[in-house]
């Protein structure tokens, strides 16, 4: 994008673009549960929030609610690139992160259901039920101080939802679901409320460390300072850090219209999370199947895509809703960020005064609150 400030005023200089203790760039969940906690730590510091949109613009608006921290299949994937102890660290951040997300901001303004989470296997999936059936006793030890419960997991019939081809579930009885709408405006009150300065609408496109601080050039021509700067851009840092190892993954969700009395009610997920379906209300969300895609859907274009559309729409024909008429009301997509070799969510100091809280995976939601503390920390002992 061109420059379209071409001068700036005394007074823009003097009070608006200077002056800042602390920039996060990103106003998802990440960035705006640290720019909270960093001004209930610091609460006379000026601390800017910066988004080149209105709200965010990557998934923290545009995910499927989903209040989790792994099912079985999920953990034995990560296991595979990940040491035990760093997925057993992974799922215990998760777990707090929801009890926190509760506790800090009450279930009634986020929504949110403890109503358990279904790992779902069909007959072609009998060896992945069998293998994951196998191993119900190892991630209930691994999780047992996690989750205090001695049986995070159980195997039980899933006949009672009435989807075609499937007898198999293990449910996850600590893991449930939320509104995502309801749980970003939550956070947005609290970042209002608490006086942090939104500096919305504006795109970072590089930064520059001096012996003062930091100072930010945007696309839109202004150039802002601070003393410290925190990148929480998630799947758009590359730009910015270009040796992180970041690549994009869209995601992509259909919700039905509402029926009149909704064919099953609950938190779902199967093929180690690649697919998930829930109930919002009387309506059905079903979102996922990159998998199938993978290539295709490593791009930082919010598009959807027309193949992941036929689908989730197929997946919700013949598997979920067998016989059921049913009309998509909504599809939308956002963009997530995986690790290429590193699957575990990137919270460095880059320098003494740049810092980095990106790489949040398929599961963002729940690591708010723990790595915003994490960050305060870091700052706090650079
Ligand atoms: C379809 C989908 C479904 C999902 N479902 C779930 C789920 O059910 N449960 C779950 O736990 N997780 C889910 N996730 C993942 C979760 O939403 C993310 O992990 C989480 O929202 C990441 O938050 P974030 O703040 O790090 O990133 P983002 O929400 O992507 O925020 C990054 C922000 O940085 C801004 N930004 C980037 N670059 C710049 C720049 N140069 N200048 C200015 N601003 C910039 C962007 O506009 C954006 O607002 C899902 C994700 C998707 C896409």
């Amino acid at each position: 994008m061109g420059t379209l400030v071409s001068n700036i005023s005394y007074w823009e200089k003097a009070s608006l673009l200077n002056g800042f203790d602390f920039i996060i760039v990103g106003n998802g969940l990440i960035g705006s549960q640290i720019a909270i906690k960093l001004k209930k730590k610091y609460s006379l510091k000026k601390i800017g929030l910066l988004d080149r949109s209105p709200f965010s613009a990557g998934a923290s608006t545009r995910n499927a609610g989903f209040a989790c921290f792994g099912s079985i299949t999920e953990l034995m994937s990560d296991c595979k690139y990940s040491s035990e102890s760093d997925v057993s660290e992974l799922a215990e951040k998760r777990f707090k992160g929801i009890s926190l997300l509760r506790s800090e901001f009450g279930d009634k303004n986020i929504g949110y259901k403890a109503t358990g989470a279904w790992e779902i296997f069909t007959s072609r999936q009998e060896k992945d039920y069998e293998n994951a059936f196998d191993n119900i006793h190892y991630y209930n030890k691994l999780l047992e101080n996690v989750t205090g419960e001695k049986e995070t997991y159980q195997a039980h019939s899933t006949s009672q939802f009435g989807f075609n081809d499937s007898g198999n579930g293990l449910l996850n009885k600590a893991e449930g679901q939320l509104d995502t709408g309801m749980l970003y405006s939550t956070i947005a009150k609290t970042v209002s409320e608490l006086g942090i300065i939104p500096l919305y609408g504006l795109t970072i496109s590089s930064y520059k460390e001096n012996n003062t601080g930091v100072t930010i050039q945007t696309s839109e021509g202004y150039q802002l300072h601070c003393e410290r700067l925190i990148l929480a851009t998630n799947a758009f840092t590359k730009n910015l850090l270009p040796s992180a190892d970041i690549v994009p993954a869209r995601g992509q969700i259909l919700i039905t219209k509402p029926f009149e009395k909704v064919p099953f009610k609950g938190t779902f997920h199967s093929e180690s999370g690649y697919i998930y379906f829930r109930n919002v209300g009387d309506r059905i969300l079903i979102g996922g199947g990159r998998n199938n895609f993978i290539k295709n859907e490593e791009t930082h274009s919010i598009e959807n895509s027309k193949e992941v559309t036929v689908f989730l729409e197929n997946y919700l024909r013949e598997f979920l809703l067998p016989g059921i008429p049913f009309k998509i009301d909504m599809q939308w997509s956002g963009i997530m960020a995986m690790g290429k070799q590193n699957k575990m969510p990137m919270v460095e100091n880059i320098s003494d005064r740049v810092f980095a809280c990106v790489r949040m995976g398929g599961m963002g939601v729940s690591l708010g609150p723990v790595l915003a503390v994490e960050v305060c920390n870091l700052v706090s002992n650079s």
